[in-house]
């Protein structure tokens, strides 16, 4: 039985552990699917996890309007990630797509959330380009005004839910200023005549990725997201939201690599006795429990922190989303070694969660780049 003591710290409210709990069962009964096909099980997923009501905090309810709530977020993505990184991830991109639509689309724009929300449509979030991914103001696809329409042409790369998604929040550069300030956001559904999926991309933890590309993807003047050039603010504000949940899902692969070490070292016996009884091994389950512990006391922080009305929680999130998933690597590593053998064999648990984790190091901001906002931060406000 995973630890569930931090259900208890006072960033949560009692709708949170009620939902932990709900979840948790959910997640026993349901998970994890199939991978075979990942196309097909990340449709299922978002279908099943729609269904069932999981999707509506990823979300503004345009009915109900309220902050999206980021504790809900990664609770939920924590609980997901332990059981299945591929209904974490399937979860995680109904929020990342459509968080330009929540915080700042047109009510016209936001008709796709209760779509997204019920699992009836799956949004994507189209940023990196293969000559910017870190170094976003380096952004080269265009948008060129042309009357009532605009036209896209360049490309994305590394578009998670790249193939199947219905609809894509797509940043291009529409010249207000140079750098960072020329840039804006569009709505772009996935019919659009000139948008194309050029290469389907496999990474070591398959899930749906791809490369797009835009020849003269004409979208009408109304798929513009806010203002234009407001394109890297709202990126920036959607990652501000998101951030820390990318730590909590690492603190979700973390945890589940901490429960099957603990269940390993208590049934294996070495030199005559349960592996627990060495103290090596003891020394390593221990800086696992504390790594697990410190990324869920930062992942939460950030999470409360927002919820609790703050304007931006770049620092906190920033902070959370390092210190998770690099620890959660270590963390891993180390459910591995434990193992033995049993843990690089292909489709062990641990094997899984050793694949999983790496991306998550690079994407959302790199971990080096995290370092870069810390200090920025932290040296702006001294
Ligand atoms: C599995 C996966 C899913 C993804 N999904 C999406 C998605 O849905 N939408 C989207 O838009 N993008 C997505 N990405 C892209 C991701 O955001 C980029 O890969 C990431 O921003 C890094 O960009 P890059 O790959 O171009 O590496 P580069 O920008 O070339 O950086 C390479 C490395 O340089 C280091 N580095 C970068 N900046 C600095 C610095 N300032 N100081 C020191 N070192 C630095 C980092 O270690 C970094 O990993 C995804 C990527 C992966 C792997």
């Amino acid at each position: 039985m995973p630890d569930r003591s931090f259900l208890t710290w006072p960033f949560f409210a009692d709708r949170h552990r009620e939902l932990a709990e709900r979840l948790e069962a959910w997640c026993a009964k349901n998970l994890p699917v199939a991978h075979d096909d990942v196309d097909a099980a990340c449709r299922e997923l978002v279908t099943r996890l729609g269904k069932d009501g999981w999707l509506k905090p990823t979300a503004l309810d345009t009915e109900n309007p309220a902050a999206l709530d980021v504790r809900t977020l990664c609770l939920t993505r924590e609980t997901l990630a332990r059981h299945d990184g591929l209904a974490d991830f399937a979860f995680a991109m109904q929020g990342l797509g459509t968080g330009a639509l929540s915080l700042f689309g047109s009510p016209d724009q936001q008709s796709w959330l209760a779509k997204t929300r019920a699992g009836k449509a799956i949004s994507a979030f189209a940023l990196s380009e293969p000559r910017s991914g870190s170094d976003v103001a380096n952004m080269e696809m265009a948008a060129t005004r042309d009357r009532d329409s605009y036209l896209l042409s360049g490309e994305k790369t590394w578009i998670s839910n790249g193939g199947i998604a219905d609809f894509y929040v797509v940043f291009a550069r529409t010249g207000e200023a140079p750098g960072a300030k020329g840039l804006s956001a569009f709505v772009v559904p996935s019919e659009t005549e000139g948008l194309i999926v050029a290469e389907r991309l496999e990474v070591i933890a398959p899930h749906p990725l791809a490369r797009l590309s835009f020849d003269n993807a004409r979208v009408p003047a109304s798929a513009l997201v806010g203002k234009p050039g407001d394109g890297f603010r709202i990126a920036m504000s959607v990652l501000d939201v998101f951030r820390s949940t990318v730590g909590a899902a690492a603190l979700g692969f973390a945890r589940r690599a901490l429960d099957e070490s603990i269940k390993r070292v208590a049934e294996r016996r070495l030199f005559g006795a349960p592996m627990a009884e060495l103290q090596m091994v003891q020394g390593h389950i221990a800086d696992m429990a504390l790594d697990v512990d410190a990324a869920a006391l930062l992942v939460y922080r950030a999470a409360w922190t927002k919820d609790l009305g703050a304007a931006r929680v770049t620092r906190e999130a920033a902070m959370a989303k390092l210190f998770a998933t690099d620890k959660a690597q270590e963390v891993i590593d180390k459910a591995v070694q434990l193992h033995g053998g049993d843990g690089v064999r292909r489709g062990h648990i641990v094997e899984r969660l050793y694949r999983e984790i790496r991306a998550l190091r690079i994407y959302e901001g790199a971990s080096d780049v995290q370092k870069v906002v810390i200090a920025r931060q932290v040296l702006g406000a001294a």
